[in-house]
């Protein structure tokens, strides 16, 4: 017998109006990648993120960390921090520019790039290669800020520009500013499971006005304003499309609410697991930090005789509920493996213990709480046995 609706880790939402600027752009014959809903999401985007920013819209968030390197000068040979705790395509433009990643973990509070380890490996790398690493891309991962404020400073000790890698932590906000616009570069996903989407689509944050119109060249193909098509530098096609783009105008105006949401949902677990001494919900280290808990994620805490996160995810697939393990550090990854890394062991902990618990922004509070009572009765229940 089976009556209850599944319930997805992270489902695309619709906010009920990005049918019709897509309707528009059929309707006006802007099918192509620009015109008046990219240039209505850019502004949008700009205006909700604040501090000035010019935000150019991209077809992904990979695009945009591959501009951001190009824009630092990134190049073969060069040397990149990133954070070892996250998705590959954090890591993965880096790559695609001849340049070496170097790995550094992440510290407990925020499950973010090490400060302490970043400083490490920042003067190790100076010391074995007789250069700093010219660029650091720090994460936010599932929408918890990083310790922007130690990263930066340790940064700008040693000259060395940040990209925040963004791509979950649209809405989330650190010391009163919105993640995105901490760093020199700051990058935004709109895929389908990010708390925005386009179908698929990124947005690269710029601090200047010049620095946008180099990136919108660049995404352009590198297209010289000539009659003809004229090309001094080597381009990108990376523009979003303009019907893409009315899905994220249509999107920017519940964003506010879908962040309030993610938030609720969060609270709610958080109430929820308040008593279960084995779960641990991940939560802002303090005032300072206000993630937009694009997903909640849990520790388990049981030890060797509790619940492993991938038997809870078993137990959940098995009633139906999407649970998914978190992002395998890139330290572990084979592709990554003859990589430096500056690793303390801090993820590589926190991926054996945690999970991601469903967290869209259309769950109910009735669907949360089915949620919580599926995975605290596996988690009392691996105890008991
Ligand atoms: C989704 C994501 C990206 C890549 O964004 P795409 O739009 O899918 O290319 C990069 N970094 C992190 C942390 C992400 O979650």
């Amino acid at each position: 017998m089976k009556t209850q609706q599944p319930i997805k880790l992270s489902l695309a939402t619709m906010g009920g109006h990005e049918q019709e600027y897509v309707k528009e752009a059929f309707d006006t014959g802007w099918v192509v990648p620009l015109g008046p809903n990219v240039d209505g999401f850019e502004t949008a985007l700009a205006e909700y993120l604040g501090g000035g920013r010019r935000v150019v819209a991209l077809s992904s968030g990979t695009a945009a960390i591959h501009l951001a390197l190009i824009e630092l000068g990134v190049g073969a040979g060069d040397e990149v921090v990133c954070q070892s705790f996250t998705f590959a395509a954090s890591a993965n433009p880096i790559v695609y520019l001849g340049a070496t990643p170097v790995l550094v973990d992440s510290e407990p509070g925020t499950w973010n790039i090490s400060p302490v380890l970043l400083e490490e490996a920042i003067v190790d790398r100076k010391a074995k290669t007789g250069h700093y690493p010219v660029a650091i891309i720090a994460v936010h991962l599932y929408g918890m800020p990083a310790r922007m404020e130690e990263i930066c400073t340790i940064a700008a000790r040693y000259g060395i520009p940040v990209i925040e890698d963004a791509a979950e932590a649209l809405g989330s906000e650190y010391k009163g500013d919105k993640c995105g616009t901490l760093g020199d570069f700051g990058v935004l996903s709109f895929n389908g499971n990010k708390i925005i989407t386009t179908s698929g689509g990124g947005a690269l944050v710029c601090r200047t006005a010049g620095q946008a119109a180099h990136a919108l060249f660049l995404a352009t193909q590198a297209r010289e304003s000539r009659p003809y098509y004229h090309h001094e530098t080597i381009g990108y096609n990376y523009r979003l499309s303009n019907v893409c783009a009315g899905i994220g105008r249509g999107q920017m105006r519940v964003l506010p609410r879908f962040v309030a949401r993610r938030r609720r949902i969060h609270t709610l677990y958080s109430e929820l697991f308040r008593e279960v001494e084995e779960i641990e919900v991940m939560e802002n280290p303090d005032a300072g930090f206000d993630s937009n808990f694009w997903l909640t994620c849990i520790a388990l805490k049981g030890g060797k005789r509790g619940a492993t996160p991938d038997k809870v995810r078993l137990h959940l697939a098995s009633v139906d509920v999407e649970a998914r393990l978190l992002w395998k550090p890139l330290h572990l990854q084979p592709v990554f493996s003859r990589t430096p890394a500056y690793i303390d062991g801090t993820s590589e902990r926190v991926f054996a213990g945690g999970l991601c618990i469903p967290s869209g922004s259309s769950l109910t509070d009735g669907d949360v709480e089915r949620v919580a009572s599926e995975v605290i009765k596996i988690v009392k229940n691996e105890m008991a046995g």
